[in-house]
């Protein structure tokens, strides 16, 4: 052990360098290793702690500032996205997606890619209507428009972008950005970058690496995975940028309680194991559903032909777990597919254990550009085989659709 102090925004805790993330996700964010110690940190309830006088940075004083259960995992999601200060935990991944867009000056301006997750766009727009804030759309696949639009093309008096929004695989489309070329050439044209991981997770990218100024996850997905709380968390490697996240959390009071985050932590623990095999679940029903008779078409970007292949297969580990799937019938048969299953979970949101589908474009804030009847499978941990005789059962229903699926 070397006799250096850590310093304060470590998020390796004393742990060997060179983790990998599977054993990161399990070993970082431990209770100091004391005799008849916890192995994991405890739930403190407690909206204030014993303080007078003046307050010295970092030390707790009330809860909506900074509580000692939000750190383990705070410590743990920073160690996975090799951020130089841990995470801040939100109350829920809109929560970090706005404190994140606050960056953006007033009468400034933010190009996100046109299938954002549909809820970050609208807050996008909101600001846009509350603070003068403007928003361009773009094909985050073409790299080219990208830049040009961060540039300035299009916008009133050309000016550059103050924000470049990313999300890669794309919420529903799963289109894959080149993360590193966009990094590079926004922060030429001046722009910071927000990167939004929550498809990827930090064991699929981690665009910290590649120079992005804030990360951001809805932890309520895959880190969590368990569909049982909904938090959020920004990441960011910049002091400053990290002092303004926090102030933000802070004044806006966009808080976690401390139990919800000791769940998330707990989930954290088996990202690793639940990503391999709910990926590996995903690349092999994909595969299937392409040579389905009641299938149009298939999205994964671990298909060979998929417009994402090479660049995925070039910049991420693994493909991720969500799989866009256009059953014949358009929306009536994709909401017969929905209507069939037993075993999928007919549900929103994503990344938890359990494998649920939906109809995206069910929502009116969903783009017109995801087409009518494109369900969004988001891939969980049971058995390939049981997964597949639900939904192929399910598709071939569908086409005779009408009577309650008996078999
Ligand atoms: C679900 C989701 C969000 C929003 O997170 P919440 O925890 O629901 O607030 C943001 N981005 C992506 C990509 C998501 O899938």
């Amino acid at each position: 052990m070397s006799a250096a102090p850590e310093p304060a925004s470590s998020t390796h805790h004393g742990l060997p360098s060179a983790l990998s993330p599977a054993t990161l996700a399990v070993a970082a964010g431990r209770p100091p290793r004391v005799q008849g110690g916890p192995v994991n940190p405890p739930v403190v309830l407690s909206s204030t702690y014993v303080s007078q006088g003046e307050v010295p940075p970092g030390q707790l004083f009330y809860a909506r500032a900074g509580t000692e259960t939000w750190h383990p995992f705070e410590e743990a999601l920073g160690a996975l996205e090799r951020s130089v200060h841990p995470a801040l935990v939100f109350g829920s991944g809109m929560a970090a997606i706005a404190a994140a867009m606050s960056l953006v000056p007033p009468g400034g301006r933010i190009v996100l890619p046109r299938h954002a997750y549909n809820v970050a766009t609208s807050y996008a727009q909101d600001l846009g209507r509350r603070s003068q804030v403007t928003t361009t759309f773009v094909d985050v696949a073409d790299t080219e428009a990208v830049l040009a639009a961060v540039r300035g093309k299009g916008a009133p008096g050309g000016t550059p972008a103050s924000m470049l929004w990313i999300e890669s695989p794309t919420n529903p489309m799963l289109e894959v950005a080149d993360v590193p070329a966009l990094v590079a050439g926004a922060h030429a044209a001046g722009a910071l970058v927000a990167v939004d991981n929550t498809f990827a997770t930090p064991l699929g990218q981690r665009p910290l690496g590649w120079g992005a100024d804030v990360v951001v996850h809805s932890v309520t997905k895959y880190l969590a995975g368990h569909s049982d709380v909904v938090l959020g968390a920004a990441l960011t490697d910049d002091p400053e940028l990290h002092a303004r996240l926090h102030g933000y959390r802070t004044l806006h009071g966009a808080i976690a309680g401390p139990t919800e985050v000791w769940l998330a932590l707990r989930g954290l623990r088996t990202l690793a194991l639940r990503v391999e095999r709910s990926q590996t679940n995903a690349a092999e029903l994909a595969r299937r559903l392409v040579d389905h008779p009641a299938v149009a078409a298939v999205r994964h970007p671990g298909l060979p032909d998929d417009p994402g292949h090479a660049r995925a297969a070039a910049s991420m580990d693994g493909f991720g777990s969500i799989v866009g799937l256009r059953p014949l019938g358009g929306a009536a048969g994709a909401d017969a597919v929905v209507a069939a299953v037993r075993l999928w979970v007919p549900a929103t949101s994503l990344g938890g254990v359990e494998s649920s589908l939906e109809r995206r474009r069910r929502f009116p804030g969903e783009p017109t550009s995801v087409p009518e009847d494109l369900l969004r499978l988001s891939v969980g941990i049971e058995d390939v085989e049981d997964l597949w005789a639900d939904l192929s059962a399910a598709l071939v229903h569908a086409q005779g659709a009408g009577e309650p699926r008996t078999s």
